[in-house]
């Protein structure tokens, strides 16, 4: 049996065809595993458990059909969908799991993370991280109506784009130096991690122990799994079969 991890879907129904895939992942090779693993950004927004959104809903129905068919599915917030709660959790019998834990993975010591705390090198980013990621500032932002949640939201979204547009690519990749604690402090071999979009395997040596990094890719034009099983971790290319892609 087989553990499957995924992030950075970035799910939303500007891109419909990104859902389909999932919804067919999870009802094809994901219903076989022994767990899945969802490490942030499942969707591109997130403004409430209370959200109406038909998209959302849609992917929501299908992981709870996931969930009942006795698989467990464990989910962590990424940047965009911080705002993950109690009823999303109760409605699809998905786990919400903390930023960043550890996992024995096939007997393997794995650190799990969204990946967003190890992009040291954008100050600006890291600050931004941690008020939203501060459960006052979210029970107040969550107070407000929902319109008003999904105006704040496109703003957000506005403003990260308009961030990663200024900032240099290598500022905004996961920091080496901060990998190499994290290795350390956790006392990990592995570390899974998405948000940067760069999927790969990186391999080093921490206080002489080989560790390794994988990193999930996004979504947007195809599918990207790690699969752990007795034979190791390996990282894959998922195809989108069925729609041509993005121009
Ligand atoms: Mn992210």
């Amino acid at each position: 049996m087989t553990h499957l991890f995924v992030s950075d879907l970035h799910l939303d129904a500007a891109e419909p065809e990104a859902s389909d895939q999932f919804i067919a992942f999870l009802r094809g090779e994901a219903r076989a595993a022994a767990a899945l693993y969802i490490l942030g950004d499942l969707f591109e927004a997130w403004v409430g458990d209370d959200d109406d959104d038909p998209e959302r809903a849609r992917v929501c129905a299908a992981l709870a059909t996931y969930t009942s068919s006795g698989v467990p599915c464990f989910v962590m917030h990424g940047n965009r969908d911080f705002l993950l709660g109690e009823r999303f959790a109760a409605h699809t019998g998905c786990r919400l799991i903390a930023d960043a834990v550890v996992t024995e993975i096939e007997g393997v010591r794995t650190l799990l993370a969204h990946g967003d705390l190890f992009c040291t090198g954008d100050v600006k980013y890291q600050q931004l991280r941690t008020i939203v990621r501060d459960p006052e500032w979210q029970r107040r932002l969550l107070a407000l109506p929902l319109a008003d949640r999904k105006l704040i939201s496109g703003e957000a979204r506005a403003g990260s784009r308009a961030h990663t547009s200024r900032v240099l690519p290598e500022i905004m990749d996961a920091n080496p130096v901060a990998i190499e604690v994290a290795t350390r402090e956790f006392d990990v071999d592995v570390v899974i991690h998405g948000h940067t979009h760069r999927p790969g395997v990186h391999e080093f040596l921490v206080d002489g122990r080989p560790r390794k990094r994988i990193v999930l890719g996004a979504w947007y034009e195809q599918g990207s799994v790690i699969e752990a099983g007795p034979g190791g971790f390996q990282l894959r290319t998922l195809p989108r079969l069925n729609s041509p892609p993005r121009a």
